[in-house]
């Protein structure tokens, strides 16, 4: 699979989401905690949703501290949440927000690297629970406030390993298989009954906890780090990436 790129060069706007309400997933470390900064810097509103709230916390605050609108902190668990507490969310943002302008479902958890015959079936589900149901839950109770919003744009997160299987990588490679199912899926039901869009992002080696812990005998400074890979989720969450649905992009 040939996966898109953003235009070359290109630089967002210092002001690109301006009154926007955006949720990010596990916002409190790794990419997700740079692209909830970037996205504040940018003049979004950002939702932080993770499961340590210590980490939240400490987004939240340097947020504030680099004079971004108050975020929100939501604490869940994707491995546990029922389906109700995504109810309970969506009616508490509905009560708050008149809209939604964006995703980004970034967390993920890694699982173990085994061979699918040694595989654990209870880590199979909870990667596919945090991996693929909690993007399904959050996204089919949120999708009408986001249908409030002009031109709402979801980004769903993959993988190299989400594009071509391989060896060993289980549960998590066939999880982001699945996220490249769901975007398609969703963007094809939303082409022409609303102005949301829906696309993949790969974005491909960077310096995280997560990477660290995959990739053991690398160099962690080789990848580049979450912060220097923000065009693509600043393009693709702001409106120059209008129009644009149902594709899988790399971050470069
Ligand atoms: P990290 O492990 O650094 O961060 C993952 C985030 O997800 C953390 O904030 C973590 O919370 C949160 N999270 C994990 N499980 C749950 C849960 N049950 N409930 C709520 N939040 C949870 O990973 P990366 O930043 O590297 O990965 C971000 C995304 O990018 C993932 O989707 C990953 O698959 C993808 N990706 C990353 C690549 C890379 O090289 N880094 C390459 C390809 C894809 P906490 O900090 O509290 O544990």
């Amino acid at each position: 699979m040939t996966a898109f790129l953003i235009p070359d060069n290109y630089q967002p706007r210092a002001d690109l989401l301006a009154g926007k309400s955006i949720l990010v997933t596990g916002a409190g470390d790794g990419i997700g905690r740079a692209a909830a900064l970037s996205y504040a810097r940018h003049g979004a509103t950002v939702l932080l949703l993770g499961r340590t709230e210590s980490k939240l916390e400490a987004v939240y605050d340097e947020i504030e501290a680099g004079g971004g609108a108050r975020p929100g902190i939501v604490e869940m668990d994707l491995a546990t949440a029922a389906e109700e507490n995504y109810a309970t969310l969506a009616d508490n943002l509905a009560g708050e927000l008149p809209c939604l302008d964006g995703i980004l479902h970034n967390a993920a958890l890694l699982g173990e690297r085994r061979p699918i015959a040694d595989a654990s079936y209870g880590q199979w589900c909870e990667v596919m629970q945090v991996n693929v149901n909690a993007q399904f839950l959050l996204t089919r109770h949120l999708l009408p406030l986001l249908q409030q919003a002009p031109g709402a744009s979801i980004i769903l997160t993959s993988s190299g390993v989400g594009r071509t299987g391989k060896a060993y990588w289980g549960a998590y490679a066939v999880s982001k298989f699945a996220t490249e199912g769901f975007m398609q899926v969703l963007a094809d039901e939303l082409e022409n009954t609303s102005t949301i869009r829906v696309n993949s992002l790969n974005p491909r080696g960077t310096n995280t906890a997560m990477r660290r812990a995959a990739y053991p005998a690398e160099t962690p400074t080789d990848n580049p780090s979450p912060g220097d890979i923000m065009g693509a989720y600043l393009y693709l969450m702001g409106d120059d990436s209008a129009g644009v649905s149902g594709r899988a992009f790399d971050a470069r």
